[in-house]
């Protein structure tokens, strides 16, 4: 296979690194290296964030019209570049191909979203206290150079999700793509954004630590979005606290999928399979853990393994339904969640291995957990694995307190058509995002985002437009008259 190595993005061009460091690139599916990458230090920070703070002074003034031309421009080839993109996607990250097909087509949307949204408004005029003498309003201004720090699971879409409102409200921006994804990554925006002035986009790879840290502490970079885990974001707000950066955190989940008694059985274990093994289980909304009515259990449980089991797991360059997870620390961190479920007295229904004949890679088979509780590891921390662990519940109170009962909230799944008890849960349930009956989708109009630790940042819809404006209020009294309300009283 021909080497995919890349170098960094820097005022509209490849730049190599200060050292000669590498990060080699690996395709999960096989565990053979497939590029690499230079490894970020703070002076390679240093030149991207300089480019993109000459690059700001321009691109704050270009009218918004022309901004959303170039943004529809990068939709475009976006889509036009599809195709090499989802191979690029497939080698690198692992999801199966359709999957891969939608992250591209959703990243081009968000762009499109974005590029009219933004040239929508920036403030609004207030009654003033002098009507005929007065203008009050506030503006909506770039912050400066925002910095995206970036996770393996959707390299793209997170990415444009971020990209595509701070560019089209002015901003311009340095990405720090995880050290797993970085090739594609870099394959995109030297594909479908060097239209753009040169410094508007810039991409230094490297290490969470090393080059994420250096933009986290750059005093150039005003704003830092990041979707991440609860512990680096956690991380990245200590750093960033004493020099008030304005930051924008989607962090870690533990979704729960409620099964109501109303619901029908085959039905809710399909959506329960698409939410809990989308991307193997490693999508921030994956569905973590089942609650269904005792009297539903046994059946529920049998269902569920016979459809996991069906589940065609391989390598994504097939046809296959998955793929295999991101790395091998993360599989054998799943294995641990399982492990000891099972040591804890759950019972292992199905999977809870590597499937037959796929010993290369990383792949975990679906696994199904029965007679699980809230002690286990599995039903608390984030799993980020091809796991659904089903717990039985006798009252619909039960099962609301036990939604509620995590550190988390980013989404939560109801599968019910009982009007009441549907209301009653999205009022009740402490999360960013609530599902009925239709698990994961998303709305580009709508905010997602998540409450307590997963960070309380919303991107898509207005609110993901707003988080990279900074708001000024201006009062302009016409006349430079004094006025009697001055000295002296
Ligand atoms: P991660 O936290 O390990 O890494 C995310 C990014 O942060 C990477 O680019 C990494 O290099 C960087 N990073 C790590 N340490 C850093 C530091 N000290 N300073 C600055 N940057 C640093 O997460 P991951 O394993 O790449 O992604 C999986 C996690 O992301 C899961 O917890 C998942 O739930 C979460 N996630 C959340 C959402 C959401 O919208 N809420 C969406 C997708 C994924």
């Amino acid at each position: 296979m021909a080497d995919a190595s890349r170098e960094y993005w820097i005022d509209g061009q490849d730049a190599p690194g200060s050292s000669d460091a590498r990060i080699t690139v690996e395709n999960p599916a096989t565990g053979e290296p497939i590029g690499s990458v230079p490894v970020g230090a703070p002076a390679d920070v240093d030149r991207a964030v300089d480019a993109a703070q000459r690059a700001f002074d321009q691109w704050r003034w270009t009218p918004a019209n022309e901004r959303a031309d170039l943004l529809h421009e990068a939709a475009q080839r976006t889509l036009s570049t599809a195709p090499s993109l989802v191979d690029a996607l497939i080698r690198e990250q692992g999801k199966a191909r359709p999957e891969q097909e939608e992250e591209v087509e959703w990243s081009a949307t968000t762009l499109r979203y974005y590029a009219e949204l933004a040239r929508n408004n920036r403030g609004r005029v207030l009654p003033s206290g002098e009507p005929r003498t007065q203008l009050n309003f506030v503006l909506k201004e770039p912050y400066g150079v925002v910095g995206a720090i970036i996770p393996w699971n959707f390299p793209l879409l997170l990415l444009a999700w971020k990209l595509a409102p701070a560019l089209a409200a002015g901003n311009t921006v340095v990405i720090k793509p995880s050290e797993l994804t970085p090739l594609v990554t870099l394959d995109w925006i030297r594909s479908c954004f060097d239209h753009l002035p040169a410094g508007v986009v810039n991409v230094v790879t490297g290490t969470g630590p090393e080059a994420g840290e250096a933009l986290v502490r750059h005093p150039g970079v005003r704003v830092i979005a990041m979707t991440g885990s609860v512990a680096t974001g956690q991380r990245i707000a200590t750093v960033a606290a004493p020099m008030m950066k304005h930051l924008h955190l989607e962090l870690g989940g533990k979704d729960a999928f409620v099964v109501a008694p109303d619901a029908a059985v085959a039905d809710s274990v399909e959506a329960l399979t698409y939410a809990a093994l989308f991307n193997a289980g490693q999508v921030c909304t994956s569905a973590e853990r089942v609650y269904v009515p005792a009297v539903m259990h046994d059946e529920f449980v049998e269902a569920a393994a016979a459809r996991a089991d069906s589940v065609r797991v391989g390598d994504p360059a097939g046809d296959v339904d998955m793929g295999p997870m991101a790395a091998a620390r993360f599989r054998d961190g799943v294995a641990a969640h399982v492990d000891e479920a099972v040591d804890r007295g759950a019972t292992l229904v199905t999977g809870g291995r590597v499937p037959d004949g796929l010993d290369r890679g990383y792949f975990y088979a679906p696994t199904v957990l029965a007679g699980v509780d809230h002690k286990m590891t599995v039903m608390r921390e984030e799993t980020f694995g091809p796991v659904v662990p089903i717990m039985a519940y006798d009252t619909i109170d039960e099962a609301i307190a036990r939604v509620n009962d995590s550190p988390m909230g980013l989404g939560a799944t109801l599968r019910s058509s009982d009007p009441v008890l549907v209301k009653r849960f999205f009022e009740e349930v402490k999360v960013g995002t609530v599902w009925i009956n239709d698990p994961l989708t998303d709305n580009y109009a709508g905010p997602f985002g998540g409450m307590k630790l997963t960070g309380g940042g919303r991107e898509l819809g207005e609110e993901g437009l707003e988080s990279f404006m900074e708001t000024k209020h201006v009062h302009w009294d016409l006349s430079p008259d004094a006025k009697d309300y001055w000295y002296p009283y």
